[in-house]
């Protein structure tokens, strides 16, 4: 096997990096994502031989076939230090729970308690690594409207040539995630509650971007769902899920995927092309069915901030969907994932229904669906009657599309994507009770926060992370 692996992107650029500059990087600077540029695949043999692995030996194998260039011992007490019990609660880090012949995959038993832990912990550890050994600084500037920027937040807290300076909307994030990100009193994280909606904080931080100037002289980086750390470890996952919950390896098995950024579902979109024998991928969009959308007609049109639903399911509140792109370049090739991203910028969307590849969509494997308030809230409640289970909102928007889409005898796997706990109102209201909080948790509220408020302007928030530095 070559020692190796190449990443170029997916608007054609090649440049020529390799792991570690893609998860210190991000962005390729023709605008597109980074991709491998060849794709492990992983056959029947070896995937009975990782039946049975435990999650961070699973991890280790997998992302091994990625991150080429960081030495084997290395990136073991990488994967070690990032998922432990402690952590996460459970030896098995990642739990199935069975509801009759289908499962709920347990991905938020993190210190966050949203599936959005399983990456960022492992670039919690992976960062401080890469930065020590290149002998650099790093300073994580997001917007978040709740799960990312807690999950970073956890993540990185404490940890040597990291700060973060977060920003979220005032006053809009429920009381506990409020909670869970201020209340963090670790020198290196800067909590900014700036003073608009989740956009202004979206787009300030674009803002800082793209004075290229500024960045590079503050050692700017950032974590969203773009980082193909984060896809990879997504990945892991995956194949977790499916050695669990199969008797046999090869049996088929349907994943069930509330979706916003398109990054879970991608994941699992990888999986499966590297040998992961998934049948169909079932997504879930929300209010907000951009991409629901794109699957029934073809027609991918993002929408502009404004015109987002605030829903209660707000993980899955988004405008546009940006590693749908990967997806599309797996599917079309750089060449025309380029082109088609023009037309965006043009003509705000594209039409693939010419295309001969929208006759062959049944040969994608992929069927979606949205779910609307009443239907999640029903959800919610059929799940509990039934089974004793609590769900979260998002959770149940993928079990709600999933009904549509059943076959008896093919389980379906629904990825639990955050604890009901995050979302207390919803649940109150689909059951009249409050879902039960762990004791640590008891009383997060009434913990003292740090944070700073902070006016929607670019040139304050420039000021105020220079003068953090200084
Ligand atoms: C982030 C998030 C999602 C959406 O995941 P994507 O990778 O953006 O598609 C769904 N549910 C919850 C709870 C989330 O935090």
């Amino acid at each position: 096997m070559e020692n190796i692996m190449q990443f170029v992107s997916t608007r054609g650029e090649s440049q020529h990096l390799d792991f570690s500059d893609v998860v210190l990087g991000g962005l390729a600077t023709d605008g597109g994502l980074a991709m491998p540029k060849n794709m492990p695949k992983v056959d029947q043999k070896i995937l009975k031989e990782w039946q049975g692995l435990s999650y961070t030996d699973l991890a280790f194998n997998v992302i091994s076939l990625f991150a080429k260039d960081i030495p084997a011992e290395d990136l073991r007490k990488i994967i070690n230090a990032a998922y432990t019990e402690e952590k996460f609660g459970i030896e098995e880090i990642v739990s199935l729970s069975a509801l009759n012949e289908d499962y709920v995959v347990g991905l938020s038993n993190g210190p966050t308690f949203a599936f959005k832990d399983m990456a960022m912990q492992f670039l919690g550890e992976l960062f401080p690594y890469l930065l020590e050994k290149k002998n650099q600084h790093l300073n994580i500037v997001g917007a978040t409207s709740g799960d990312t920027g807690s999950s970073a937040i956890h993540a990185m807290r404490g940890k040597p040539r990291i700060n973060v300076f977060m920003l979220s909307p005032n006053g809009r994030m429920s009381p506990f995630q409020t909670a869970q990100m201020y209340s963090v009193q670790d020198a290196n994280i800067f909590n900014l509650a700036v003073d608009g909606v989740f956009d202004d904080c979206q787009d300030l931080v674009k803002a800082l971007n793209n004075d290229a100037e500024y960045k590079t002289k503050n050692a700017l980086g950032a974590v969203n769902s773009i980082n193909w750390a984060r896809i990879l470890a997504q990945i892991v996952y995956y194949f977790k899920a499916y050695l669990a919950a199969v008797k046999e390896v090869g049996e088929p098995v349907d994943f069930v995927i509330p979706s916003g950024n398109f990054g879970n579902i991608f994941a699992g979109i990888y999986a499966r092309a590297m040998g992961l024998p998934i049948r169909k991928l079932i997504l879930a969009t929300n209010e907000n069915n951009v991409l629901d959308e794109f699957f029934k007609t073809g027609i991918y049109r993002p929408r502009a901030s404004k015109d987002v639903h605030l829903t209660s399911s707000p993980s899955m509140d988004i405008a546009k969907a940006s590693n749908f792109e990967r997806f599309i370049y797996l599917l079309l090739g750089a060449e025309k994932t380029r082109q088609l991203w023009q037309q965006i910028d043009e003509q705000g969307y594209f039409d693939l229904t010419k295309d001969s590849i929208w006759q062959e969509r049944q040969s994608w494997g992929i069927e979606s669906g949205q779910s609307l308030h009443e239907n999640r809230v029903e959800t919610i409640r059929k799940v509990y009657d039934a089974f004793n289970v609590v769900v979260d909102p998002h959770t149940a928007d993928g079990i709600f599309v999933a009904a549509q889409y059943k076959d008896e005898g093919i389980p379906q796997l629904y990825l639990e994507t955050a604890k009901p706990i995050k979302f207390a109102e919803t649940v109150k209201e689909a059951l009249g009770f409050e879902p039960e909080r762990v004791a640590d948790y008891a009383n997060i509220e009434a913990l003292p926060q740090r944070f700073d408020v902070l006016p929607v302007d670019v040139d304050l928030l420039k000021q105020y992370i220079v003068k953090q530095l200084s």
